[in-house]
Formats: C-alpha cells, structure tokens, sequence
C-alpha cells in the first residue's frame, strides 16, 4: 500500500471501481461492516468480498475490531481504512481566528490548533500563520507531509464554487475576491484543495460526526447574530451556482418590514437573529451583554431571557416553516449559540414551525415526522474542513492536482 495508490483511489476517476467505492465510503463515513459497505455502495456482497480481500492483503483497509451485528448471531466485523494511509488538513479562516486541525483517514484528529486573528487580518498574514500550524503541527505529530491527501478551507463567507474566489464576504470585506487557489496553492503543491463557506462545512462536520449521523437529507439551521443554515441532499451539500444556497437569513418574509443589512427588507434574519433583541436585552439589565450572557441566563431559569430565547425561537420557526414546505426535512438540525438553551429553544421553534410549514405534525406517521436536534459542535466548521476532503466535497476547480 502506499498514499499515493490511496489518493488514486479518491479521484472522480476511480469511482467506478469496487475497491475506488469501498474506499471512498469508507473515508467518508468511517468504520463500517462488509454488508453495510454493500448496501451503502449497491455493490454485490461477493463484489464486496473480493474487494475487501484485495485491499486487506495491500494493507490499506484493516480490520477495526468486533461490533455488534444489530441483531441476533454472529457480530460482523468492522472495516476501517489502515490509519497510516494519509492524513486530511482542515483549516478555518473565521473572522476571528485562523484554525487548523490534522486528522488521519481514519477521521481521528491528530492535531488542533487555534489562533486569536486581530480584526482585518490579511490573506497574507493567514497564509504566513497557516504555514507555520502545518509544519508544527507535523513536527508535534512525527507524522510526514508527503501523506497529505487534501486540504479543506472553511471560508468566513461564500465562496465561488467554479474559480474558487471569496465572494462579498459578510463580516470580513478584505477577503472579497481572494482567490483561494493562488492564495494556499503555493503551501501545498500537487496536494488538492478543497473549499467551502463555514456554514456548509458545520453541516459537513454534523453528517460525519455529529447530530446529521446517518442522515443524507437534512438542514442546518443557524440562529445567532445572524441568521444562516445549510441544505443537505443525497449526502450532498447544495452549493447553488454562486455558493449562495443556504443562506435562510436572508428570505424575505415582509417586503415591507425593517430594512436588512443585506440591503433588502424584512429578512428572516431582522426577526430571528439576535441581532435585534441584544440591545433589548442590554436595556433591559442596564448593562453590555453577549448571546453566551443572555444563554447562561436563561438556562439559569431568568425568566426574561428565557422569554426572549422563545421569541427568537417562534420568529426563527417562521422562517424555518417556509424552509420546510420547500424541502419537507426529514431532520433539522439547530445550530449556533441559541442552540444552547436545547430544548427551551427547540420547542418554541418546533411550534412555530408547526404552523407555518405545509406538512404538519399530525398529518403524517411518525417516521415522516420532521426531527428537530440541537448541533453537536458549538464550532464544528474546522472539523468540517476536514470532511470536505474525505467527502471530496467543494475541489476547487483549474487547481492543479
Ligand atoms: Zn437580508
């Protein structure tokens, strides 16, 4: 076995094969048995069986050890990719800070590191520091570099999906028109890179790791400052055609209503986020506050906060019910800080929903039941990164490989 018989493996082009299909659904969706990787794949089991055998005896997939079948008999073993056969980098350039976490195949994290960016951080001055985490990070780690088999970038904003430039980028306008592919090339040459919004990656990172398991069809859903959320399809992630879908904030619900700082009127996000209702919350204890502030509170049983959370969760259930008649998701899953105070949150949200989307509650069983979960990583986007390469989701393309 080596990484680049691996890395072969991972391209578009070996997708068809038996062995290019285990393999990639095994990087995707870690450890799993021979008759799920035939269910999950469509393969034969004897096509399965002939595969496996053959990668076994090259080394690049192991034996993980003994798990439960689900039922009565035999427990099947699990299959996993042989940790040694390449590493993924994942960084997130976030307005606030530059992180990068080092993961091997296997989806174990080897290393995790974060730096606190100053306000208006350069593209050179993230290029200079993600330079310096990589090899420290390999140092730390005994690990070489030359397994690398990807790069992801979780960007603070939307990204093209076809020349891989940073678009109008929300709270971080110095990075508007950044080009990702000149910007990192240079640090990882021949290495594939992969880029996606933060957003998009969170989502990634819940489907891989978090609240999404098992699940190829759900939304993200993300109320904080801001209002945003992410479409999942088919295990896919939508994009759109400009690196735009997904962006819930900004549906307009009153053309009418206050005016957005997208420049439109009467967004879901004027209504939902916390944007609005902080300084209500600061007026009303005489003092600055953030979200965390106003979270501890309201799980600490303050009755105005608690009051506020479900304003935001009813107002966020709005928007949310126009998302739902649109996709009808079998699973929601709740990000940002709101998402904190779980079910406090949820149930006003889940209400809400309930009477402003098309499908409701009772009229369907319980297995046609939209699923409402708070996330599982307050800041899963680095850990996304990460996924975007074992997904091979968001290559940038012209990028030479
Ligand atoms: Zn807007």
């Amino acid at each position: 076995m080596n990484k680049f018989e691996l890395k072969s493996l991972l391209d578009d082009g070996a997708l068809g094969t038996p062995a290019g299909r285990i393999v990639r659904m095994l990087t995707e969706r870690g450890a799993m048995s021979a008759a799920q990787l035939s269910r999950l794949t469509g393969l034969a089991k004897s096509t399965v069986s002939t595969a496996v055998a053959e990668l076994r005896r090259t080394g690049m997939v192991l034996e993980a050890g003994n798990e439960p079948a689900g039922g009565v008999g035999r427990p099947a073993t699990a299959l996993t990719l042989n940790p040694g056969a390449g590493t993924c980098i994942g960084i997130l350039i976030g307005q606030t800070e530059i992180q990068l976490i080092v993961a091997d195949v296997t989806h174990t994290v080897l290393a995790d590191k974060i730096v606190v960016m100053e306000d208006g951080y350069t593209p050179a001055m993230a290029a200079d520091l993600i330079r310096r985490l990589v090899a420290e990070a390999y140092e730390t780690q005994w690990q070489s570099p030359s397994g690398l088999l990807g790069v992801g970038v979780a960007m603070g904003g939307p990204v093209n999906p076809v020349n891989g430039q940073v678009l109008r980028a929300g709270g971080m306008p110095d990075w508007a028109g950044v080009d990702m592919k000149e910007l990192l090339g240079p640090l990882f040459e021949g290495v594939p890179i992969f880029c996606d919004n933060e957003s998009n990656c969170s989502a990634i990172a819940e489907m891989t790791w978090g609240a999404a398991q098992g699940f190829d069809d759900f939304v993200v859903y993300t109320l904080d400052l801001g209002v945003g959320g992410a479409i999942v399809s088919g295990g896919r992630v939508l994009r759109g055609v400009a690196g735009g879908a997904g962006e819930f904030g900004h549906v307009v619900i009153d053309p009418n209503g206050p005016l957005c700082r997208c420049g439109n009127r009467g967004c879901i996000e004027v209504y939902a986020s916390f944007r609005n209702l902080l300084p209500e919350a600061e007026a009303h204890f005489g003092r600055p506050l953030r979200i965390t502030d106003v979270v501890e509170m309201a799980l600490g049983g303050d009755n105005y906060c608690r009051l506020l959370v479900e304003r935001a969760g009813e107002a966020g259930g709005h928007g949310l019910g126009l998302i739902g008649s649109v996709f009808n998701p079998p699973l929601v899953v709740v990000s940002g800080r709101l998402a904190r105070t779980g079910d406090l949150l949820l149930d006003a949200l889940a209400r809400s929903y309930e009477r402003y989307t098309l499908v409701k509650h009772n009229d369907v069983p319980d297995s046609a039941r939209t699923i409402f979960r708070t996330s599982t990583f307050t800041d899963g986007a680095c850990l996304g990164a990460v996924g975007l390469v074992l997904r091979h989701h968001g290559r940038l393309v012209g990028q030479a490989a």
